[in-house]
């Protein structure tokens, strides 16, 4: 690549920081080093950031995805510059354009980014390093994370469940520990048993904040409504934090209202709400615009001052030093294999309901309506619901796992390939869930108010009535029985089996059959990432 400066400042160091990487200024490691390249002299760093065409189109992507991402990243420009960067802020058709422009106006003695949290951009980093003949390009480890902080950055081939490694976590961050920092306080690890819980009915959950658009937000939706008009979903309600300020506002809006509740309901469903008791933190954690430990340390003196249960609270914890940091180390560990993992052989292309919601099981038609919506769903809606079904259906998991990419406004490669390759549909051989999570229309319908309003009967596992999650698990469990016996944890479901008689079994997959039949597909387009 010829990429020679129009101007020359012989000093000059870049600081390219991607559009997921908005740390705290003071704590960021790409600046931390660029103006260590700088010999302390912060008027010699120039920070780029690059808004680039492919990357935003690398798969159709929820409009209120590219709105927060980019709303979000312009936010960060601004907030760079009013402590005193100078800021380039680049729209470019790709990454390795937008650096070249950069450079046509800017000589720099060093471009200095911190590796990227997905391995296409790390491997255009890569490329990128190779391809400067003339400048010094460096790519710093990646700070996101806390885990390469701990004992479980060691090297090992040998794979660990999370329970350890979460443990492994609490230990080193002293998180919830007792005064000899070995023992958990509560003596427990884990509080699952008082969590879990269907709702009461009649009971209420409080509604999450809503961030209206600011003038540069509505510019951006409009923006991404003229730009990228065939993406899915809609910028109508945008609500998302898009600063650090806002991202700060939503998490104590979290602790006062909603940390308290979140252990027992964690699992529950519901067709009032959306997102319950859960912190809709995601979107932002995933950007750096609020930090993991500092959310798990504020949880944890809620508990301490007494204003939050234990449950709640370790449950909180639980899921972000443990299931976020656990995923991003088997992200890390299994590499480029994960996107075409297909341990169970399934090739179904993706439902086209999927894309619209016009289904009538109602449960998958409020939540995909409800994701077309905002974006989001909770953990379970996605793992034992959508997961659940495309793991009964025989879906495709690498088009299952772009699909997931392209629909939730916190969709980042690592997080995805882990959570829909490897936890929701097993098809990584069980590094990262030791079993797959599958289950009948009975959990759903303890789980949620879904089945009151459908056309279904979860009580019913064959018939015109019969639940389609009743007779896609018992013809999975029919066709896979041989596999599922293999694995211990698959025991309690394998022996229902018993229950079924031979004349039933063929008639559940006469109908599982006849259901497929029934159905239209789309798969939707390739993944294209841009790492040119
Ligand atoms: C099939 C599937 C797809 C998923 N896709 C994504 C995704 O694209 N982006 C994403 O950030 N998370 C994803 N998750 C994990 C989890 O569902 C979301 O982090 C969570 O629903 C976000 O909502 P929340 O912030 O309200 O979470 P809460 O329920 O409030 O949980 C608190 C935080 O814990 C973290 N967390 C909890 N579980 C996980 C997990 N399994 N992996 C990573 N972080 C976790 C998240 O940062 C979350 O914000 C996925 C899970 C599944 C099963
Ligand atoms: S009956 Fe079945 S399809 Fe209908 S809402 Fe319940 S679980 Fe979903």
């Amino acid at each position: 690549m010829n990429m020679k400066p129009t101007t020359t400042n012989a000093n000059l160091v870049s600081a390219w920081i991607l559009n997921d990487q908005l740390m705290h200024p003071e704590r960021h490691p790409t600046l931390l080093e660029a103006v260590r390249l700088a010999d302390g002299d912060h008027d010699q760093v120039r920070v780029v950031i690059i808004e680039s065409f492919r990357h935003f189109s690398a798969l159709p992507y929820h409009k209120k995805r590219l709105a927060f991402i980019i709303s979000a990243g312009r936010h960060f420009v601004e907030e760079l510059r009013s402590k005193g960067w100078q800021v380039d802020c680049i729209s470019a058709e790709s990454f390795r354009q937008g650096l070249r422009k950069h450079r046509e106006t800017h000589s720099w003695k060093q471009c200095v980014t911190m590796r990227a949290a997905e391995n296409s951009t790390s491997a255009l980093q890569e490329d990128l390093k190779s391809s400067f003949k003339d400048a010094a390009f460096e790519i710093i480890s990646n700070g996101q994370f806390y885990w390469p902080q701990t004992e479980n950055a060691k090297p090992t081939t040998k794979n660990v469940v999370m329970e350890n490694f979460y443990r492994i976590m609490r230990r080193h961050f002293q998180l919830l520990m007792k005064d000899d920092k070995k023992s958990p306080v509560g003596d427990q690890w884990n509080f699952d048993a008082d969590n879990r819980k269907p709702l009461p009915k009649k009971h209420v959950s409080p509604d999450y904040p809503k961030f209206e658009p600011d003038e540069m937000t509505s510019n951006v939706l409009k923006e991404v409504n003229s730009k990228y008009p065939d993406h899915v979903g809609t910028t109508n309600d945008f609500y998302l934090p898009v600063t650090r300020q806002q991202s700060e506002l939503a998490f104590g809006n979290f602790l006062d209202h909603r940390l308290n509740e979140f252990g027992p309901y964690e699992d529950a469903m519901s067709q009032a709400s959306g997102t319950l008791w859960h912190s809709m933190m995601s979107p932002v954690m995933n950007l750096g615009l609020i930090d993991a430990l500092e959310m798990c340390r504020a949880a944890e003196s809620r508990y301490r001052s007494g204003l939050a249960p234990i449950n709640s609270v370790e449950g909180f914890i639980r899921q972000v030093i443990g299931w976020r940091e656990y995923m991003h180390w088997q992200y890390c560990r299994t590499s480029t294999s994960l996107r075409t993992a297909n341990k169970w052989n399934h090739s179904r292309p993706l439902p086209q309901f999927w894309w619209d919601g016009h289904t009538d099981m109602a449960c998958l038609k409020t939540i995909i309506s409800r994701l077309i919506d905002t974006g989001y769903n909770h953990h379970i809606e996605r793992l034992m619901v959508l997961c659940n079904y495309a793991m009964l259906a025989g879906i495709n998991p690498e088009a299952v796992a772009n699909w997931f990419l392209t629909m939730y406004v916190d969709s980042h490669d690592w997080v995805v390939l882990t959570n829909v390759i490897g936890m929701g549909l097993n098809a990584d051989g069980g590094k990262i869930a030791t079993k797959p999570y599958i289950a009948s229309g009975a959990y759903i319908h303890k789980m949620s108010d879904f089945c009151g309003g459908c056309k279904y009967n979860p009580k019913q596992r064959t018939g015109p009535d019969a639940c389609p999650f009743n007779t896609l698990y018992w013809n999975f469990l029919i066709q896979n029985e041989a596999t599922l016996r293999s694995n211990p944890r698959m025991g309690p479901n394998v022996l229902g089996l018993r229950h079924i008689s031979e004349p039933e079994s063929i008639v559940i997959q006469k109908e599982a059959e006849e259901y497929f039949s029934n159905l239209d597909f789309y798969d939707g387009p390739e993944y294209q990432p841009d790492d040119e």
